[in-house]
């Protein structure tokens, strides 16, 4: 069977899950009524000390829903250059919404406050784009799953309240960046004003975000969530999966971490140029091919020819992303897989 590392959305519910959902008591969302779905909202929003939450199909509604409340037409969100949000969500904060994007580059998407707030540009008059709002991606997805640190979120609020703009926190990896810092879902979640999370990625759900803010925000982003065509009906059956999955599939995160580290450390000892080890501080191994001959699409190619399924996200980078459905001896053979691949370019 191909081991799959594309991402960490390939993984199937387990049987426990699966279980969960079948039992779960469920009724009309739509109307308020699953029982389920309204416990999951309420529980997540209680782990990051929000009022209230909003179940989500996807990451990007979530993401979405977040920037539409936050930021109003013709107004301003910036971001960082390889945020999931400004790269991988379509345009949607432009379609959807009708709002511009700035961004500024950081290495490895690694925040520093400073860098985001030389581009704000609140109150900018009738001339010029007014900033609302900054998002925050942590873990940071195409950076190579890099941890923001505490200290930067917090001077970005600092300076955020100074100009009167608001934060949203990109919390798809959320749970990575918890389990490697040891920051609290609390600590994170009070510098900001939204916060989106993704149960489908790292913890296994199949399907499943929730969007946190304020109760008054979170009214608001239901009837846009509805307007979407995403109110959804006898919803508890995937949010007992989310259930489940909180219960279950956090702190073993730790096991994809050191996957993720001693599969870098076996390729960087195939070809040192590709990745820094050091760098590997949750699932997500990136790999920079600026220095083989190879393209990243071909050695994705020759990797899946081989069994080993792999991203290309550019013509030079190509990423590799650890999970629940990835043990040990699934590791032994990828290296053996790469080490095949890599040598023989
Ligand atoms: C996966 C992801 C999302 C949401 O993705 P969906 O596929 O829409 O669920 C948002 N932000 C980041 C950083 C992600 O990696």
């Amino acid at each position: 069977m191909a081991i799959d590392l594309r991402s960490d959305t390939v993984t199937k519910p387990s049987p426990g899950m699966r279980d969960a959902i079948s039992h779960a008591p469920v009724g009309d969302d739509v109307y308020g009524d699953d029982p389920t779905v309204n416990s999951l909202e309420e529980r997540v929003a209680q782990m990051f000390g929000k009022e209230a939450g909003v179940f989500t199909p996807t990451g990007s509604l979530a993401n979405q829903l977040a920037i539409r409340i936050l930021v109003a037409p013709g107004e301003e969100l910036i971001a960082e250059t390889n945020s999931h949000i400004v790269r991988a969500e379509l345009g949607a904060a432009a379609v959807f919404s009708g709002i511009t994007t700035r961004t500024w580059p950081a290495l490895n998407g690694l925040l520093r406050a400073e860098d985001a707030l030389a581009i704000a540009r609140p109150d900018s008059g009738p001339y010029l784009v007014s900033t609302t709002a900054i998002a925050v991606e942590n873990t940071h997805n195409f950076g190579g799953g890099t941890v923001q640190p505490l200290s930067e979120i917090a001077a970005l609020r600092e300076g955020a309240d100074a100009l009167g703009l608001a934060l949203h926190l990109d919390g798809a990896r959320i749970w990575n960046a918890h389990v490697a810092s040891g920051v609290s879902f609390v600590d994170y979640g009070k510098h900001f004003d939204t916060i989106s999370v993704c149960l489908s990625k790292g913890l296994g759900a199949p399907v499943g975000s929730i969007m946190l803010s304020t109760k008054d925000r979170i009214s608001k982003a239901r009837i846009w969530r509805k307007r979407y065509g995403a109110g959804m009906r006898q919803v508890g059956l995937l949010a007992a999966a989310g259930h489940y999955a909180l219960d279950n599939n956090i702190e073993r995160l730790a096991e994809d971490h050191r996957r993720a580290k001693e599969l870098a450390f076996a390729i960087a000892a195939i070809n040192s140029t590709l990745i820094d080890p050091s760098g590997v501080t949750t699932n997500i191994v990136g790999l920079d091919l600026a220095n083989i001959s190879l393209t990243a699409a071909e050695l994705a190619q020759r990797c899946r020819e081989a069994g080993l399924w792999i991203s290309a996200l550019g013509p030079k980078y190509a990423r590799l992303v650890t999970h629940m459905d990835f043990d040990d001896a699934a590791l032994s053979q990828a290296i053996e897989i790469l080490k095949i691949t890599l040598v023989t370019q």
